[in-house]
């Protein structure tokens, strides 16, 4: 590239010839890396318009009743299925239904009733601390703020995320969880494996209007269609276009 700069600029023997030349270089590379951000948005719009026909109407999986609930439900789902997790939360809540109750529940009565979620003990003791904290310093409400939410016990970015997008209807990211991490690698929206890169790479591609809905759709997409083992590309809406990464034929 700096030669095609090199002729571009003319042979030269001057003090700017390599400030000119490496400027040029500078300005192709931005160039080819607008190129390649314009090309993803526009691969980016075709996945929404075909997301967006196929489920159009969407909403989160996790029943709750509050944003309480909601962070609850959330940090009970780490490593478990929604499902199960909305068989637990239904008798966890009709007993704690709010932060003071949580937070003055035995641990161990906690623990009997999340056991089915997995690693209960370790979600027992964080979803205590967290009613406990959101007593004490939010006067039982969930607060609307990431940096808030992050401080609370078993609350990461992705909780957090599920919660102001899904509960609050802000967009301060996008959520990926397994299958938003496995159908975005798939439709070659990321080339990461990483969550955080992953939301990286979408939240620069995404609409941030989208942020939300998107991660709500994909999640739909994976149960439905694309599923970790055997994706059903041949009724997939998007198997015309679809790279589909890291599929095996
Ligand atoms: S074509 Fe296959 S791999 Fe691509 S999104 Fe559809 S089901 Fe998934």
């Amino acid at each position: 590239m700096f030669w095609s700069c090199y002729l571009t600029l003319g042979p030269r023997n001057d003090d700017n010839f390599w400030r000119d030349g490496y400027l040029c270089l500078l300005q192709e590379a931005t160039t080819a890396g607008m190129a390649t951000i314009n090309s993803a948005k526009q691969e980016t719009r075709r996945i929404l318009r075909r997301l967006k026909a196929d489920y159009p109407e969407v909403t989160c999986a996790l029943k709750h009743e509050s944003a309480f609930q909601l962070l609850i439900a959330t940090i009970l789902s780490a490593q478990c299925t929604d499902e199960r997790v909305n068989i637990v939360t239904a008798d966890l809540f009709a007993k704690y239904p709010d932060a003071a109750a949580l937070a003055a529940a035995p641990l161990k009565a906690l623990e009997k009733i999340i056991q089915s979620t997995g690693f209960f003990r370790a979600k027992a003791k964080n979803i205590k601390a967290c009613a406990t904290a959101l007593v004490e310093r939010h006067g039982g409400k969930v607060p609307a703020s990431l940096d808030e939410l992050v401080t609370l016990a078993g609350v990461g970015r992705k909780t957090a995320n599920v919660v102001l997008g899904t509960y609050f209807g802000i967009p301060t990211g996008v959520v990926v969880d397994t299958h938003v991490s496995r159908i975005s690698q798939r439709l070659g929206m990321t080339s990461h494996t990483d969550p955080v890169r992953i939301e990286r790479d979408l939240m620069a591609t995404l609409p941030k209007k989208e942020w939300i809905n998107f991660s709500h759709r994909v999640i739909h997409h994976g149960r439905a269609i694309c599923k970790a083992r055997k994706p059903a590309c041949d009724v997939c809406s998007m198997e015309k276009f679809c790279p589909r990464i890291g599929v095996k034929a």
